[in-house]
C-alpha cells in the first residue's frame, strides 16, 4: 500500500513539474484513468474514511468537508480527464438522437412503485442502450424520494458509468462533504442529472477515445422528460443546478452566455425554484476560499429557502 501511495506522490509531483513547465494538456487513457482511480481508492480505504475527517459533531463544518481530505491522489484523478479531454484533437463524436422526446408514462401509485418504473422505462429504453458504452450503465438519480432539495448535474462520468449512480467520482465526493456542511445527509436529498448515459467520448486520431465531454443540448433535451419525471415523484421544494452545463440544459441552450450571469440567484424550472451554481468539479480546479465562498453563499439561500436555516458559524465558513 506504502508504494501505491509513493507511485501516486511521484505521479502527482511529476504533474506539478509539467504544469510548472508549461505544459496545459496530458492525453491518459481511459483504462489507465480507471487503473489509477482504483489506486487511489485502494489507498484512501486504507486510511480513515471521509466520516472521519470530518468528525460527527462538526459534520456541518463545511471548512472542514470541503478542504480536508481532497487527497493529492485524488487531485490527480481529477485533473486527468479534463487535460485528456484538451489534449483530444478531432471534435466529439455524437450519434444522432430521434427527433421525438420519451414518453413516460408512469403507472398510478406511491412514490417507489412510480420511480421503480421510471428506473425500469429509463434503463430499458432503446435509445438510452444503443447510446451507452458496452459494459457500462445507463443512471438515474438516487436518494430520497422525499427530499426537499434536488441536486442535478449534467451527465455520468467515468465512475458513475461504471457504478450506476451519479455523482460518486471526485466531484460527487465533494458534492457529498458540501450536503454534509449543509448539515444533511447524501440520502436526505436527490441526486440525478439531466442526461442519463456518459457522452460518447471525443475519439483521437489514432481512433481510441480519450476524456469527458459535456452533453449536447440535443442529449440534454433527449433526456429531460426522464428528469421531469423524477422531479414529479420526488416533488422537491427547490432544485440546485451545478453548473453551465446543467444550467443551460434546464433554462435552455443560449439563456446565458457566462455562469456568473444565473448562478446565485433564483430561476424556476418545471414550476419549481431552482438555485444555479457552481459544479463541484469547479471547486476541485479552483481550490481557493473565494470559489468556496460563492458555491456556499449559493448553498446558504438554498438551505435558507428549504427551511435550514444556517447557524452563525456555517454563515460564516470562509469568510476573512
Ligand atoms: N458530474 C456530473 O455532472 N454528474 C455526475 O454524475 C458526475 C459528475
Amino acid at each position: 500500500m506504502v508504494n501505491v501511495r509513493e507511485h501516486l506522490l511521484a505521479l502527482n509531483d511529476e504533474l506539478r513539474r509539467l504544469k510548472a513547465e508549461g505544459s496545459r494538456s496530458l492525453a491518459v487513457s481511459e483504462d489507465n484513468l480507471v487503473s489509477l482511480r482504483r489506486a487511489v481508492r485502494a489507498v484512501t480505504a486504507a486510511e480513515p474514511p471521509a466520516a472521519a475527517l470530518v468528525p460527527a459533531s462538526e459534520t456541518s463544518d463545511i471548512a472542514a468537508s470541503m478542504e480536508a481530505d481532497i487527497p493529492v491522489a485524488v487531485a490527480v484523478a481529477a485533473a486527468a480527464p479534463t487535460t485528456a479531454a484538451r489534449a483530444v484533437p478531432r471534435a466529439p463524436s455524437t450519434a444522432p438522437l430521434p427527433a421525438e422526446t420519451p414518453v413516460v408514462r408512469l403507472p398510478e401509485g406511491d412514490k417507489p412503485t412510480r420511480w421503480n418504473a421510471l428506473r425500469d422505462l429509463v434503463l430499458s429504453h432503446p435509445v438510452c442502450q444503443a447510446h451507452v458504452r458496452p459494459g457500462k450503465k445507463i443512471v438515474l438519480g438516487v436518494g430520497s424520494l422525499d427530499a426537499g432539495i434536488f441536486f442535478c448535474g449534467e451527465a455520468p462520468g467515468a465512475e458513475e458509468e461504471v457504478q450506476g449512480e451519479p455523482f460518486v467520482g471526485p466531484a460527487g465526493q465533494l458534492l457529498t462533504r458540501m450536503i454534509q456542511a449543509m448539515g444533511l445527509r447524501r440520502e436526505d436529498v436527490y441526486i440525478g442529472n439531466i442526461m442519463n448515459w456518459r457522452p460518447e467520448l471525443p475519439v483521437t486520431g489514432n481512433g481510441e477515445q480519450y476524456g469527458n465531454r459535456p452533453p449536447t443540448p440535443e442529449e440534454m433535451n433527449f433526456c429531460l422528460p426522464f428528469l421531469r419525471a423524477q422531479l414529479d415523484i420526488v416533488q422537491p421544494r427547490i432544485i440546485v443546478a451545478l453548473g453551465a452545463t446543467a444550467a443551460g440544459g434546464l433554462l435552455g441552450p443560449g439563456t446565458f452566455k457566462a455562469l456568473g450571469e444565473v448562478r446565485g440567484r433564483w430561476h424556476t424550472f418545471n414550476g419549481l425554484p431552482l438555485m444555479i451554481t457552481y459544479h463541484p468539479s469547479y471547486i476541485l480546479r479552483n481550490q481557493s476560499n473565494r470559489s468556496k465562498r460563492m458555491i456556499w453563499e449559493d448553498l446558504l439561500k438554498v438551505m435558507e429557502r428549504a427551511g435550514l436555516p444556517p447557524t452563525e458559524k456555517q454563515r460564516n465558513y470562509f469568510l476573512g
